[in-house]
């Protein structure tokens, strides 16, 4: 019983800003960057992720997004017992999914298997640091027309195995017309009002997640945003 009242106070300590704070500044202060790119993120020579992605840097070590984020928030989005059969007999490993974002303008996600459990969910958080993505948020809706980044700039669509996902501007106070498992997505980047049209297997959320995350990418393509501005050129 004191174990378990123990375990539930350290827990609850894990969850607090503090400690997260805490464990970033040491991830960052034991980093000994490997890439010309992390010396340099390090060393303060580069103010922010939007400089980093503006220069077309990529993400080749984890830390980066520890030095360049520091508000980043992460979410356990699928962890499953895996089960092999081997000639010793049967062995289990773990694999997590893990969802990183800003609350802003930045969303990642990564997958990871391990013997261990947190084990796994380190190597798959430091997987979608890796894979993080910039979103550019809008309004695209002509029913609101308020400039303000509460929803997609434009129609996007984004894939991954047999789901697409279309995500649609909405006006001011639609709230999030999307599946729940995946509203965590739009709101790991603050968007607030959208319309969604999604095709495929609706049991497997990791895919629908993938899929999300793809469309917002897209946000960042010139040729979507080339087309659209042909289309606000016509309508003047
Ligand atoms: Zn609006």
């Amino acid at each position: 019983m004191q174990k378990r009242e123990r375990r539930r106070k350290r827990g609850r300590e894990e969850d607090s800003a503090e400690y997260r704070e805490g464990e970033r500044q040491k991830r960052v202060s034991d980093w000994v960057p490997k890439t010309g790119i992390g010396k340099m993120v390090k060393a303060g020579e580069i103010a922010n992720m939007d400089e980093f992605f503006a220069k077309g840097y990529k993400v080749m070590e984890p830390e980066i997004v520890d030095v360049l984020i520091p508000e980043i928030k992460d979410k356990l989005v699928e962890f499953r017992k895996t089960a092999r059969v081997t000639r010793q007999g049967r062995s289990f490993s773990f694999r997590a999914s893990v969802l990183i974002g800003d609350g802003d303008s930045y969303i990642g996600l990564g997958t990871a298997k391990d013997r261990e459990r947190f084990p796994a969910i380190n190597k798959a958080t430091k997987s979608a640091k890796m894979a993080l993505r910039k979103v550019r948020k809008g309004c695209g809706s002509w029913e609101c027309r308020c400039h303000e980044p509460h929803s997609v700039p434009f129609r996007v669509e984004g894939t991954s195995s047999s789901v697409r996902v279309n995500l649609l501007p909405a006006p001011k106070g639609t709230g999030l017309v999307i599946g729940e498992h995946v509203k965590d997505v739009l709101r790991f980047v603050g968007i607030k009002d959208v319309w969604s049209k999604c095709r495929g297997n609706t049991a497997t959320t990791l895919d629908f997640v993938g899929a999300t995350i793809n469309a917002l990418a897209a946000t960042n393509n010139v040729k979507y945003s080339a087309d659209m501005e042909r289309k606000l050129e016509e309508k003047r």
